[in-house]
């Protein structure tokens, strides 16, 4: 199994290579991320992205999804993501979430937030295939999803268990040795089971969202060191843009639910 964490703009596009083909995970911010694919693609592979077969989104979020739509135009590539994806941006309140994502993307993208820009970004993905826990990726067999909520109401990793290999969505990261937890954290509770969860399957290989691919061990590392920060208050730095996190209509569900206490930073 040969894979290549691709640097995108602000995220990686982790292009898996196995005997079925091509699988990519997760597409990058848009236009400039799709440019960055080609020129990889054709440089190391002497393919294009018309030889990916399926395009799986760990979650919605710009840095991740933004390139999806214009894949599947483009590509025709068909694109696999957790049945709740589109969720997340419905109703009103989704439709404010999504603009207010949109513009943290591209003022941390170093673009006028006041502008519209060039995240090419649709509110709705519509899936080809619509996911599950624990399934089997289509044409991908050896691959099969891992559902690991927390920073959303949908995130989605891979695991192969032959290679020993998982692509994860945002949980973790070390930011010059620094380990933080993404912005924002909406469910708690979730969190800290998804990240035991990763940590019980032991793979060799982790390939993220963001930074560098890890082994193991340096996984294991960060993974138990994240699930004792995520115990603190939330830092002042992140308060805003997780304050700002607030309108999708997923959030509120849980609450209504009653599974979900209101978070103590309130
Ligand atoms: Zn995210």
């Amino acid at each position: 199994m040969k894979y290549h964490s691709i640097k995108g703009c602000l995220s990686n596009l982790t292009l898996l290579e196995s005997a079925e083909g091509l699988l990519l995970y997760d597409s990058g911010s848009g236009a400039g991320d799709i440019a960055r694919l080609e020129k990889y693609m054709q440089e190391h592979l002497q393919k294009t992205p018309a030889d990916i077969k399926l395009l799986v989104i760990s979650h919605m979020h710009p840095d991740h999804a933004g390139g999806a739509a214009i894949l599947r135009e483009r590509y025709a590539i068909p694109v696999a993501a957790h049945e709740r994806l589109d969720k997340w941006y419905a109703g009103l309140g989704g439709i404010l979430q999504h603009r207010v994502d949109t513009y943290l993307t591209e003022s941390i993208m170093g673009k006028n937030i006041f502008k519209k820009g060039e995240l090419s970004y649709p509110r709705m993905i519509h899936p080809d295939h619509r996911l599950k826990d624990w399934e089997r990726l289509p044409i991908f067999k050896e691959w099969q999803t891992i559902f690991l909520p927390g920073h959303t109401s949908h995130d989605i990793g891979l695991y192969n268990e032959k290679a020993g290999m998982i692509c994860y969505p945002d949980m973790f990261m070390n930011i010059n040795g620094t380990i933080v937890l993404p912005v924002p954290v909406l469910f708690k509770e979730k969190m800290l089971e998804s990240l035991q969860r990763l940590l019980d399957l032991e793979a060799q290989i982790m390939l993220p969202g963001h930074g560098p691919v890890l082994d193991g061990a340096a996984a294991a590392e960060y993974i138990k060191k994240a699930q004792k920060i995520i115990e603190r208050p939330i830092n002042n730095s992140v308060r805003i843009p997780f304050l700002l996190s607030h309108f999708t209509p997923e959030l509120w569900k849980e609450r209504r639910k009653g599974v979900m206490s209101p978070p103590d930073t309130l």
